[in-house]
């Protein structure tokens, strides 16, 4: 029976594990297909406190993980597959495994949508990019011309940022119209650095030879006419979703799949906790699922206190 398994091992989870292993809880930690999460596939993280050189993703994750490690935590290659949180204490299918808990920390984060269209893997990290608020500031964008896809808020909120470091923003969207909210895609056509492509659809991404993106092939989606247009980089901003199918049916979660804590990370089932991304759609970054992961590891401990007194 264990105390504390915490469900993901990015910055939630090992932030979580951190500090559940330090109150000697010696919690387990089921890493899913990704462990270290979102971050290890970014290369340097200059926005996380206490790196003013900037760290590589895959260290920083790394180096959590130890460090939880050194107190007592446990890391286990599991995917849960399924949960049962109606009875305590909570049963966990990992694997083919069983696993039993007294609480629970739902640490699983989000995924974004990829193009997949040629060259947009092979170039991550060396211009294409999921997220303007971490990469936008990297010296490689810096007045350079940069593409945006997508039509929705996040997309307008990317290009907008964007227009700080790039030399032109070019907004290309499958329709005519964005779908964001109407004082969104005013304030967003109105500034005069970004340039919408209307009716369009990046169909490959360039150029995988030289290692690097310089450009995007584009394809007219109302006349079937091809063109490249040149660019530093590839912000993807289609939607993103968390990573919360597995709990459906058992811990409430808003429209959107994302959960909605009750009471500071408590979950509608007393002992289920959340933390990071998988409860986080306005936010998004490593330093706000650590700082939850901190909170939730709290909670937890505080819950578990309070069954034992
Ligand atoms: C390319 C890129 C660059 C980024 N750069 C920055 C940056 O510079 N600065 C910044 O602050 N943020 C950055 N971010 C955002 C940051 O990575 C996320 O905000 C952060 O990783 C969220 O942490 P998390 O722990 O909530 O989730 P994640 O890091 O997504 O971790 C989720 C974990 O849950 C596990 N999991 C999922 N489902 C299951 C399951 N069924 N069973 C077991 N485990 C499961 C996964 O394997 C993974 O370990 C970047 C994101 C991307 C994609």
């Amino acid at each position: 029976m264990e105390k504390v398994v915490i469900i993901g091992s990015g910055c939630a989870g090992w932030t979580a594990a951190l500090y559940t292993a330090r109150a000697n809880l010696s919690p387990l930690v089921l890493t899913g297909k990704h462990p270290g999460g979102l971050l290890t596939t970014t290369s340097i993280v200059e926005n996380f406190p206490g790196f003013p050189e900037g760290v590589d993703g895959f260290e920083l994750m790394t180096r959590m993980q130890k460090q939880a490690e050194r107190f007592g935590a446990r890391a286990s290659f599991g995917l849960v597959e399924k949960v049962d949180f109606a009875k305590r204490p909570f049963t966990l299918r990992a694997d083919g495994e069983t696993v039993m808990a007294e609480t629970v920390i739902i640490a699983t984060g989000a995924s974004h949508k990829h193009l997949g269209v040629p060259g947009e893997n092979l170039l991550e990290t060396k211009g294409v990019t999921y997220c303007a608020t971490c990469d936008g500031a990297l010296p490689c964008f810096r007045n350079q011309p940069l593409v945006v896809v997508g039509g929705g808020d996040s997309a307008c909120e990317e290009a907008t940022y964007l227009t700080r470091f790039g030399s032109i923003i070019h907004l290309v969207h499958r329709r005519d119209t964005l779908r964001a909210s109407k004082i969104m895609a005013e304030r967003t056509l109105e500034n005069p650095k970004i340039k919408p492509v209307w009716d369009s659809a990046v169909t490959e991404v360039l150029d995988v030879k030289q290692d690097k993106v310089t450009a995007v092939k584009l394809k007219n989606l109302k006349t079937g006419a091809e063109s490249v247009l040149n660019c530093a980089g590839v912000f993807v901003a289609i939607g993103h979703g968390p990573n919360t199918e597995i709990f459906k049916g058992q811990i409430e979660t808003g429209e959107n799949g994302y959960i909605i804590p009750k009471q500071g990370t408590m979950t509608n089932v007393p002992g289920v906790f959340v933390a990071g991304d998988c409860a986080d759609h306005v936010y998004r970054q490593a330093i706000t699922a650590a700082g939850a992961g901190c909170a939730a590891a709290i909670d937890a401990e505080r819950f578990l206190a309070a069954q034992n007194q």
